[in-house]
């Protein structure tokens, strides 16, 4: 017992290496997250509400790879293609040239033979790899590809108003601008199905407190009104009405992650794309975009304390892919590189047009929930609430018509009887 409260303390030192912040931190014996994730609490074993979470609820529907699972998936694409079948797309893909994304076009290309229509959203913040990556994908795939540039005043205006609103999932613009612009190419070309590279392999772990829903319009906008200049009215929102209700109720969207039901294993999938499409690695997960890399390696751990390498890491535990000694080895290494971190704090000033002088200033201001802006916390509370009223008022009505059919047979039967007893 004394020898595992030395490790738990051992393994706390390592993790707090790259942070300023967080201290005598609580850690995972089975993962690594650890009290950095506010919302975190342990059993009496010592294992976290994330591994708990996994063993008890995801793990037990979770069955990649099996005869069952591949059928189901089998079923989805026949059915994909039956629907499809007078388009000129079976479904479309958001590209971003990061590993699951890249991933998912092989499969869908080799495996399914998908005809795909592929989306990449130029936010400005492509690293020349992620570029290279997507050309190769799309040549050896024989991919059609569309690239939307978003306006780049829009979303450098939006992206400020992040750093001034100190909010911690300073990624909504880039991840809102992605799917805006997706669905409404899906809507322009008549798709049906969205496949995504959604994964339980290296996502499951991910911490609620850590970010924000980057859908949420309404919370962009109050921050955009709050700390926005002139531009920001030009950037591609999409509401909580259309996103929640419009897109898949009415336009009947569906979105399909092929990865959650193959055997995805990630370094698998690396050699793949390395080997087969000629794909390279970009050293992180999300680091194919310059933005992210710079906020998921200094923003989060150094302004809030929220590592995402944890989560990551912790995934890949819980999906037996890396053992939690690797991960801790990997947590030695500094989030980011110190000796080039002041030439990246300059490029992403000088990219936004703001002082480096006032983004200190913004790092060292207190930090803020997303809850100190308006959000669409209370009103996608309240649609999905009606949904589920809809739903059961519709199957009430269909049990209603039901009874009223069978009743109205029964006095068919009974006067044609009653006709035929009388001649
Ligand atoms: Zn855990």
């Amino acid at each position: 017992m004394k020898l595992n409260k030395f490790l738990l303390k051992l393994s706390s030192e390592i993790m707090n290496n790259s942070s300023k912040i967080i201290k005598n931190l609580q850690i995972c014996n089975k993962c690594i997250m650890d009290t950095s994730d506010e919302e975190i609490s342990f059993d009496e074993t010592g294992q976290c509400s994330h591994c708990i979470s996994f063993y008890n609820s995801l793990k037990k529907n979770w069955t990649p790879g099996t005869k069952e699972v591949l059928k189901e998936l089998d079923d989805i694409v026949v059915s994909m293609k039956e629907k499809q079948k007078n388009q000129e797309y079976d479904a479309i893909i958001g590209l971003s040239g990061g590993v699951d994304s890249s991933y998912l076009a092989y499969w869908a290309r080799k495996e399914a033979n998908l005809r795909l229509l592929a989306v990449h959203v130029d936010a400005g913040w492509n690293s020349d790899l992620a570029v290279r990556n997507i050309e190769e994908i799309v040549k050896k795939l024989d991919i059609q590809l569309f690239t939307e540039v978003v306006d780049w005043e829009a979303i450098k205006d939006v992206q400020t108003a992040f750093f001034k609103a100190g909010v911690a999932n300073q990624d909504t613009p880039q991840d809102h601008a992605f799917f805006s612009v997706l669905y409404s190419f899906a809507e322009k070309n008549n798709i049906k199905y969205v496949i995504n590279g959604n994964n339980y392999t290296s996502e499951s772990v991910l911490p609620v407190a850590w970010g924000h829903d980057a859908m949420d319009s309404v919370h962009m906008k109050d921050i955009c009104r709050q700390h926005g200049g002139k531009k920001w009215k030009k950037f591609p929102f999409v509401s909580t009405f259309k996103y929640h209700v419009f897109i898949p109720r009415i336009r009947k969207m569906q979105i399909i992650s092929p990865l959650n039901y193959i055997d995805y294993k990630k370094m698998d999938a690396i050699k793949v794309l390395e080997e087969k499409l000629n794909w390279q690695y970009y050293g992180g997960k999300h680091y194919e975009s310059r933005f992210t890399k710079f906020f998921q390696s200094y923003w989060l751990p150094e302004k809030f304390g929220y590592d995402k390498r944890k989560a990551h890491l912790s995934s890949l535990i819980l999906s037996e892919e890396i053992t939690r000694d690797e991960a801790l080895d990997e947590m030695k290494k500094n989030s980011y590189d110190k000796s080039t971190i002041d030439q990246d704090i300059n490029y992403i000033c000088k990219k936004l047009d703001v002082k480096k002088e006032d983004f200190i200033c913004w790092m060292n201001e207190p930090n803020k929930k997303f809850s100190d802006y308006k959000n669409n916390v209370f009103i996608k509370k309240v649609i999905y609430s009606l949904i589920i009223e809809f739903s059961n008022l519709k199957s009430r009505v269909n049990i209603f018509s039901k009874v009223k059919y069978i009743l109205a047979r029964i006095k068919y039967l009974s006067l044609k009887i009653l006709s035929k007893s009388k001649n």
